[in-house]
């Protein structure tokens, strides 16, 4: 019994912590009307009803009552993985126009995913993709495992994907937990533990808002009402199906959840970028295929350190026949990565016609720049270092 075994879950699993959910006024009035169990046990149909009525249109979402494409799924999964669904909406339609299943994505070149990917972010994403695309035609015939644990197997899906490929794709009865989810979760049983280690636990409450059937429903309809109800600030509770009997809205504290333990920020790196033209032409490099921003196009840049200082990271700057002086821009280019901030001042120099491209570098006309994969980094610092 969904309703019964989440109830002993919260006392068994953080006695301390839920006592404001079981003395919250909402919970307690429906308690003496004898109904606490009926209620919570009615939650996932309440959640589909509404969602059948307010569902979000999304590209990648088939239209009421048709069966999802594994593979539309699968894409529109991994760009969300941090990217907000608005920016990923015209990145999916390009990706499906220009490769419409897994197969043509498995013939694709890296290079050419990885130029469409450019702008999305997070690129090990876009390595990831392709790679998956390779081992579902080449291990699986082109057709995704509808198995959690096949899905795992492959690059670039976690424990997340997999759960929501394995939902919304093939029906499995499973909960991927979002951040939405999290915040609808976290509030509705005013999880007082913080994030992330209260994600077992939120994975497990959020469990028990899966209906009988209709799993992917079930865990697109928490998405949505995170996205447009249960929101981070002024939640709209009044709309919200759950509302009768959510613990923080019953406790008026909706928006302290879900609690977050403080962030740790990375120390600030510091280093230097390098504009050089050559006429209508940019000089770039190709970054290494392992690590950050792998295999991605940059224009060259000295190491980036913490406390580097400004001489230090000049004199990395490439060799290239006909510099006598750098130019340093004023200003600073400033960007932040999950585990660090980073700092880059921009140096800029023009070369004559026919100066030749380091070894590992090369002239591309700056006409075609946005058909690159240029990292977000990258793009701030050639607009920095290309302003007149
Ligand atoms: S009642 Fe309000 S806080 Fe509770 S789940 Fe619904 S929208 Fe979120």
């Amino acid at each position: 019994m969904p309703a019964t075994s989440a109830g002993m879950t919260l006392e068994r699993s953080a006695r301390g912590h839920y006592s404001g959910v079981m003395n919250s006024p909402a919970i307690a009035k429906t308690k003496r009307r004898g109904v606490a169990i009926d209620a919570a046990a009615a939650r996932p149909a309440l959640l589909l009803a509404w969602y059948d009525r307010h569902r979000r249109r999304l590209p990648w979402r088939p239209p009421p009552g048709e069966a999802a494409d594994p593979y539309r799924v699968w894409l529109s999964e991994i760009m969300l993985q941090q990217t907000g669904v608005k920016t990923v909406g015209p990145y999916f339609e390009k990706f499906v126009a220009r490769w419409p299943d897994v197969e043509a994505m498995a013939r694709a070149s890296l290079d050419d995913v990885l130029r469409m990917w450019a702008g999305l972010g997070y690129y090990s994403r876009a390595r990831n993709l392709h790679a998956c695309a390779v081992a579902v035609r080449r291990d699986h015939r082109g057709v995704f495992p509808d198995s959690e644990e096949g899905l795992r197997a492959l690059p670039g899906i976690g424990p997340y994907t997999a759960a929501a490929i394995a939902a919304i794709a093939f029906g499995r009865r499973t909960m991927p937990v979002d951040g939405n989810i999290e915040r609808v979760v976290s509030r509705l049983f005013a999880v007082e533990e913080p994030l992330p280690q209260a994600k077992p636990l939120i994975q497990q409450l959020a469990t028990t808002l899966l209906g009988a059937s209709r799993a992917g429903d079930s865990a697109q309809a928490l998405m949505d009402l995170g996205s447009s109800i249960c929101t981070p600030k002024k939640p709209a509770c009044a709309l919200c199906p759950l509302n009768d009997e959510c613990a923080a809205r019953g406790r008026g504290d909706q928006e302290i959840f879900p609690r977050k333990a403080p962030k740790k920020t990375g120390t600030l790196r510091r280093g230097a970028a390098f504009v050089v033209t050559r006429g209508n032409e940019l000089l770039v490099r190709t970054r290494p295929e392992k690590g950050l921003l792998g295999g991605m196009t940059e224009v060259p840049t000295s190491d980036w350190i913490a406390a580097q200082d400004d001489k230090a990271a000049l004199q990395q700057a490439p060799t290239v026949k006909g510099i006598a002086r750098w130019h340093r821009k004023a200003g600073v280019v400033t960007h932040v990565f999950t585990h660090f901030p980073l700092e880059l001042v921009v140096c800029t120099a023009n070369v004559p016609a026919r100066t030749r491209a380091p070894e590992g570098m090369r002239w591309v006309p700056i006409a075609t720049l946005a058909g690159e994969a240029f990292p977000n980094l990258m793009r701030k610092v050639i607009a920095h270092g290309l302003r007149v």
